[in-house]
């Protein structure tokens, strides 16, 4: 009997769906060791019943994806968050401290509080046991294959636990923060990219979320207000694809 798989998606732009229909190379061969239940991108076939492994693609940002999610839940042994909304809580989350859902329910849209049944986004692990998380936005193509690979075996996936700059390093790539003063976030974003902005030249803009935690976060502001960034800048960039983050993650010197 094949594993029985299952890629759902909850709120979210299912560009993470999207990077496994993009593995023209690998996808014949995966599609031949698994049994796909379930999945909205590639197909409207679905089945009901126990699932083996779940991806669980964005975040939850309605009523309707809090019951979807706790359904996967009940019938999933792995359940694993893929994609940043997912781990992080996504850019829907960026602003999470501004207000109620229901003041930008009316301040957006103008509607009354209770028209869409939307919650304030969140991710998977506020509500779920999650087993494993797959970061980025979108998810990387080869870390997606390696866990698959790894739990068809029995095995437990690996997880990256240090940040870009280990990656960057390792490729003798220069430092854009030294050579050119650009706000890189790599010292506090979980590696897995093998650097590839700083590898052009570029800064990382924290596409794969925080790693491990934000315990870095004040570090990191100290370091780009000694260069000459904003607060308002600093703290812009990270909420990108940090979920929330919250002021007091900067430390005391604000
Ligand atoms: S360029 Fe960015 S990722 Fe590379 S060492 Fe500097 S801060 Fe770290
Ligand atoms: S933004 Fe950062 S984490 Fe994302 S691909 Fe670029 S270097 Fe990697």
């Amino acid at each position: 009997m094949k594993p029985r798989v299952g890629i759902f998606s909850l709120t979210g732009c299912a560009g993470d769906q999207l990077q496994i229909l993009n593995m023209e190379d690998e996808l014949l061969d995966l599609v031949s060791h698994i049994h796909i239940v379930d999945f909205q991108e590639g197909s409207s076939y679905k089945e009901e019943g126990p699932v083996d492994i779940a991806f669980v693609e964005g975040s939850v940002s309605t009523e309707t994806d809090l019951k979807h999610l706790k359904e996967i839940r009940e019938r999933s042994k792995v359940l694993i968050a893929f994609g940043n909304c997912a781990v992080e809580g996504g850019i829907q989350a960026m602003r999470n401290d501004e207000g109620s859902i229901d003041e930008r329910l009316k301040e957006v849209y103008g509607v009354e509080p209770g028209f869409f049944d939307a919650r304030l986004s969140k991710p998977l692990s506020e509500y779920v046991d999650v087993d494993l998380d797959i970061p980025g936005c979108p998810v990387e193509k080869e870390e997606t294959l390696r866990a698959i690979t790894s739990l068809l075996h029995g095995d437990t996936p690996l997880r990256f636990t240090y940040p870009v700059c280990v990656e960057c390093k390792l490729n003798e790539y220069p430092c854009v923060i030294i050579e050119s003063g650009k706000p890189c976030l790599g010292p506090v974003i979980r590696a897995g990219c093998d650097a590839r902005c700083p590898g052009l030249g570029l800064d990382c803009i924290g596409c794969r979320g925080p790693v491990d935690s934000a315990s870095g976060f004040a570090a990191e502001y100290s370091m780009l207000l000694e260069k000459g960034y904003s607060k308002e800048f600093i703290l812009n960039r990270l909420r990108v694809f940090s979920g929330e983050v919250k002021e007091d993650f900067l430390g005391g010197d604000q």
